[in-house]
């Protein structure tokens, strides 16, 4: 147990970092470039937050989430999702106060208990965006349209846009009569977890993975088309919109999305690379969601994307994360009293924004050299006995092989040149 970590949680290595970072910061300049800002919202909230905001009949709210009772018996929960969070901080901070749309990004560890197989954790991360204040459709394309620009940035081809509008409190009773209607006599056969969604969430049943269920909903009456005068046009302005951005999409009369609180447009950008959990992204319209948790009536859509199915999607299309650059020079100290002389020069390459190192494992000349190959080192500066007394350093190109002594002060102007358009 000491040295295993939880089920289905996952520690990011150095070898994978920097691909993490990588995709991270492709996702920061996108978010900039539509105008999104960062928003950041603790790891934990209220369980009643999710509860409410995610919707009692979800599976989340049912089965999946890290709830605990902290010392004062306060009921939290480590947060399943980012949108509840991320709407419950609007609220609270009076962010509808300023002008509208308010328009939000984060990247956020997520939690829920679930069987954990491929692109299936956990301890999961999301990237997410909100915005909220706006029906206007211009707001949804946008929406999808960074998350089309995103994975085309990462090299994702072979992803596909289904699109669906799932109706309102409008229509949607109405159309729920006649799902149930529909599947009223096949009501024994269904799974027992979709007996249990009938009544509560019948929708969901069209969600449903398991292939009973799933042959059991082949002809049902479908939302998209039973959709109100305000939900179907909304749905056209949004095609046409996606239409003037030059986004393709499918329309999936099939998408109902996981979560409650969905109305209008619902979303997924679906892998063919990675198997049965291909959904790298998936989002849509919420409207009365900010008002469902105590906020005045604004509307909301977002989508959250998984990162781990995010970076086995990229890698299944072969996209190449660029490796970190090795070091722009590496110190080599042969002889005593030279260490100290070396400590000050690696100081001052630092300081001069350099990404310098020097042996620290005391090696002898041999190995601190082969220290410097490993580190993948532009230049190796070696300062011995000789070279101390002539304030010098013998200057090492090691893509050339070439060696030269250059004077202890001049080092830096030196391989400025060779690093250029390297590391700074
Ligand atoms: P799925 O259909 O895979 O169950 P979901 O509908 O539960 O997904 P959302 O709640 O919409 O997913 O979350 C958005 C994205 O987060 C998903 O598209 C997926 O990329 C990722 N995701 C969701 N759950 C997990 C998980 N347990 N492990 C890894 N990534 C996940
Ligand atoms: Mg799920």
């Amino acid at each position: 147990m000491l040295t295993k970590a939880p089920k289905g949680t996952k520690d990011i290595l150095p070898a994978q970092t920097y691909k993490w970072n990588f995709v991270e910061g492709v996702f920061d300049e996108i978010c900039r470039k539509y105008g999104f800002q960062e928003i950041r919202t603790p790891v934990f909230e209220h369980t009643e937050l999710f509860a409410r905001g995610v919707g009692d009949t979800t599976d989340i709210v049912e089965k999946q989430m890290y709830t605990f009772d902290d010392y004062a018996g306060r009921s939290l929960t480590l947060r399943p999702e980012g949108t509840a969070s991320v709407v419950r901080a609007f609220v609270e901070n009076k962010l509808y106060a300023g002008v509208q749309p308010s328009k939000y990004y984060y990247e956020i560890p997520c939690f829920r208990y679930e069987k954990p197989q491929s692109g299936r954790l956990r301890e999961f991360h999301q990237f997410g965006v909100e915005v909220f204040g706006s029906s206007d459709m211009i707001t949804d394309a946008e929406v999808i349209s960074l998350g089309a620009d995103f994975l085309a940035e990462l090299g994702i081809r072979n992803v596909e846009l289904h699109i669906n509008s799932i109706g309102c409190p409008d229509c949607r009773p109405n159309y729920r009569e006649l799902l149930k209607d529909f599947l009223r006599p096949k009501y024994d056969e269904l799974c027992d977890t979709c007996r249990g969604r009938f009544d509560r969430n019948p929708m969901r049943i069209l969600d449903c993975k398991s292939p009973v269920c799933q042959e059991l909903v082949k002809g049902a009456p479908m939302m998209l088309d039973h959709l109100c005068e305000s939900c179907s046009g909304a749905f056209e302005t949004l095609k046409e919109y996606l239409n003037a951005f030059e986004i393709d999409y499918v329309v999936d009369a099939g998408i109902v999305r996981g979560l409650d609180y969905y109305t209008k447009t619902a979303f997924e950008f679906v892998s063919g690379n990675i198997g049965a959990q291909g959904t790298v992204c998936g989002g849509g319209r919420y409207d009365n969601l900010i008002c469902e948790l105590g906020g005045p009536p604004a509307p909301g859509v977002g989508f959250g994307l998984g990162i781990e199915r995010l970076l086995m999607v990229a890698e299944a299309e072969g996209f190449k994360i660029p490796a970190p650059a090795g070091a722009d020079a590496f110190i080599v100290c042969a002889g005593t009293g030279c260490k100290t002389a070396g400590i000050a020069l690696l100081k001052r390459l630092r300081k001069a924004g350099m990404h310098a190192e020097m042996d620290g494992m005391d090696r002898n000349m041999k190995g601190q050299l082969k220290q410097a190959d490993r580190a993948g080192a532009r230049y190796t500066l070696i300062i011995g006995e000789d070279e101390l007394r002539l304030n010098k350093v013998s200057l090492k190109d090691m893509t050339s092989g070439e060696q030269r002594l250059v004077g202890m002060h001049d080092v830096e102007e030196e391989i400025r040149g060779g690093i250029n358009g390297r590391t700074i």
